[in-house]
Parts: structure tokens; C-alpha cells; sequence
């Protein structure tokens, strides 16, 4: 399908209307039972992690949601104030968060209120879409002239509806069950050795559990990491990975807080469904320092909610810069695919000199990671991604969210 003026317009159109719905509207504590104003607060902490990879004050960030064919996208700079921020909690209830933004995650406890500023930052974002969505319709029956276009997206409502529903309903179920585990108090509270390693098995409450097909299916995983080094990017996101051609996806949750010298690194899936849990794959990726950079690389590449520091996107060679835009954009990831582009070369070196001084039988694994660093991949050509990407977004229209 061919790119239309009346279809860039009104994504733009869409597009203001988002920031000003996000910019004015009042928004209400999403603490349980709190009907207070919400004030705007950073998913990941401007004090301790943001701060330290900003450049005056700006970071870079994906652009545009993909929500249209033939939107213009990019990665651009975005102010700090703006950098995982949303309305999600009242004056009070902010200041449950209050020691993971004083010190970062210094706690079993703090994993849990982290993932739980993470998980309310996602729900506010779906329910964002879930508000727009009818007013978007509207306007697309009154501007948009294009017939067979119409078609196609009340096609497409309905699904996208139904899926943005169903997100929201198990979001706010994880989301109301670590609010308990951290309310009943049983939480360890002693401080982490400096790189500490942590793996919580969450079982999801009981009367929840009986309206669930398999009983066990949502009950979560939550792994938490943290390393001695500096990852140059914070991240706060959901993504769901294409595990084969037939479209069948796996859920993943990741977290990403840089500080000065070390990183915190939290992921999070189901337990029962995820193929990221069966024979402890994880641990794969996540005790394993090359492999876990690589996953935060897919991850960008599959996701919109991370913020990079300024040093590290402008150090990323301009072939390159021009293939991890294309990525974002054009490509499903395949979960398994190792995902051939290096974003962060310099990180990369560092571990793969501290992997050969220190380690040994992973020698194949240094390799490929070595042949990364300077190697420019092999990309279909654009008219063609354009065709797949336009057929498949108009299926999932306003499904902002890649799924
Ligand atoms: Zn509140």
C-alpha cells in the first residue's frame, strides 16, 4: 500500500492529540484505593540514574510510536524531565519509592518496588491508548477519505481493542500482587553485596489463580542483577518476542538502571508460558555478561521506553546508526535470532577483554561477539520491509505497542 498525505497527516494529528491528553489531563493515583491527583514522577530515577548519563540535561530516545505506515520516525534527543516520566502516583504514594530513588536498589524490597514503578508505568500507557483509541476512530471516519483504508482499520479495531483489554486486566494482576508481597512486609531488606544476583519465584495470589486457565501459567519470574560496570542506557519496558515465524510470542519484562559505575539489570516474565524460563534460558542471558548486552540491544530494537545517554548514541558510526533506526522500525525479532548489530561497541570490547582475561571455555562465544564490533549487516531493501511493515501495521492498527 502506497504512503498517502491524508495518512501522515492525521498520524500527526494523533500524535498532538496524545501530548496534549498526556499534558493536561488530570490524572488519579493508581495506588489501590487512593483517589488523589497524580503527580508526574520518573520511572527510573532522574536523581541517581538518569542524571548520570544525560548530556545538559538530554538523552535520546526512540521519536514517534509506530502506530502508521510511513510515519516518519528517528531517534531523537528528549529532556530529562520527560524521560520515563508519567502521572501515576499521588504526592503520598511517590514516596513509597522514596529509598530506590535516594539510593537505587540496595534490597530484595527495592526490586519489588521497582518493578512495581515499572509495571504502573506501562499499565499508564496502555490505559492511554485505551482512552484514545475511540477518539481516534472518530476522527479517522471524518478525515480519513480513502475507503479500502477504512476498511482495513475497522478491521483491525476491534482485535486491537480486545488485546490492549486483555494487556491491561494481566498488568494490573502482576501489578496488585507485588503491591502485596511488598505490603505483607516479608520482604528481605538487607543490603546487596556489590554485585549481587537474585532470582524470586512470584506465585500469583490464590482467587486470581482459579480464574486463570492454568493455575501456575502467570505466576512470575523476577531475576535481578547487578553488575560493576556502566550500561549507557536506562530502560523500563515490556517487549514480546516472535519465538518462530508463525508469529507465537514470548513476554518480556526488562529493566535497565545505570549509575556511574555499575548497573541495575531486572527481568521479569511468567513463569508458566514464557519459553525464557524453560531450561533456565535466563540464566543464559542474564548471568552471562556478553549475552546480557545483547539482549538489551534486541530488546531497544523491539521496544520504545529507554533513553540513552547522548555519548553512546553519537559514538554509534552513522551506517550503523541508519540500520538500528531501520531495525526498530521493519523488524520481529526472532527470540533465538542472535541479533547481529552492535550498538554498543565500546561497552562490548570492554567485556569481551574482561571475558578473555578472566574466563575460558566460552572462546566461540567471544568470537561472535568480537566479529560484531565492526560488522555492518545485510538488510532487505526498503521498498520491500516497507510493504511487510505497511501490511502489518494496518492489521494492528492504533495497537501502538508492538505484539
Ligand atoms: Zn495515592
Amino acid at each position: 500500500m502506497r504512503p498517502n498525505k491524508e495518512a501522515i497527516e492525521f498520524d500527526n494529528s494523533v500524535e498532538n492529540a496524545v501530548k496534549k491528553y498526556l499534558n493536561n489531563k488530570q490524572a488519579y493515583c493508581m495506588y489501590p484505593g487512593c483517589n488523589m491527583h497524580a503527580i508526574s514522577s520518573h520511572t527510573i530515577s532522574k536523581k541517581i540514574s538518569l542524571n548520570q548519563i544525560s548530556e545538559n540535561g538530554i538523552l535520546f530516545s526512540p521519536e514517534s510510536k509506530r502506530m502508521y505506515p510511513e510515519k516518519k520516525y528517528g531517534i531523537g534527543e528528549i529532556g530529562i524531565n520527560d524521560a520515563s516520566t508519567f502521572k501515576g502516583f499521588c504526592k503520598i504514594h511517590d514516596e513509597i519509592f522514596f529509598s530506590v530513588d535516594k539510593n537505587g536498589i540496595k534490597s530484595q524490597k527495592d526490586v519489588f518496588l521497582q518493578v512495581y514503578r515499572v509495571l504502573n508505568y506501562i499499565i499508564f500507557n496502555e490505559n492511554v491508548i485505551n482512552k484514545m483509541a475511540p477518539l481516534f476512530y472518530e476522527k479517522l471516519n471524518t478525515s480519513l477519505k480513502n475507503e479500502n483504508i477504512k476498511k482495513i482499520i475497522e478491521r483491525g479495531k476491534n482485535t486491537a481493542t480486545e488485546a490492549n483489554e486483555i494487556r491491561i486486566k494481566k498488568l494490573n494482576k502482576y501489578s496488585s500482587n507485588i503491591l502485596n508481597i511488598i505490603n505483607a512486609g516479608g520482604l528481605n531488606s538487607a543490603t546487596f553485596d556489590e554485585e549481587a544476583f537474585l532470582t524470586l519465584d512470584i506465585t500469583m495470589d490464590q482467587d486470581i489463580q482459579e480464574n486463570s486457565h492454568n493455575k501456575n501459567e502467570d505466576n512470575l519470574i523476577i531475576v535481578h542483577r547487578k553488575v560493576n560496570y556502566h550500561i549507557p542506557v536506562a530502560m523500563a519496558t515490556k517487549v514480546s518476542f516472535s519465538l518462530n515465524t508463525q508469529g507465537k510470542e514470548d513476554e518480556l519484562f526488562l529493566i535497565c538502571i545505570p549509575y556511574e559505575n555499575y548497573s541495575d539489570l531486572i527481568i521479569m516474565f511468567a513463569k508458566g508460558k514464557s519459553l525464557f524460563a524453560k531450561n533456565n534460558h535466563y540464566l543464559h542471558y542474564i548471568y552471562n555478561d556478553l549475552n546480557m548486552l545483547e539482549l538489551i540491544e534486541k530488546t531497544m530494537v523491539n521496544s520504545e521506553d529507554w533513553w540513552m545517554s547522548p555519548r553512546a548514541y553519537k559514538s554509534i558510526p552513522e551506517n550503523k546508526k541508519e540500520i538500528f533506526i531501520e531495525d526498530m522500525y521493519y523488524r520481529n525479532l526472532n527470540f533465538f535470532e542472535f541479533y547481529d548489530l552492535s550498538i554498543f561497541n565500546d561497552l562490548r570490547a570492554k567485556l569481551i577483554k574482561k571475558y578473555k582475561q578472566n574466563q575460558s571455555g566460552i572462546d566461540k562465544l567471544i568470537k561472535i561477539h568480537e566479529q560484531r564490533l565492526d560488522h555492518i549487516p545485510l538488510r532487505d531493501n526498503k521498498e520491500l520491509k516497507k510493504e511487510k511493515l505497511n501490511s502489518k501495521m494496518m492489521l494492528a492498527f492504533l495497537d501502538f505497542r508492538k505484539e
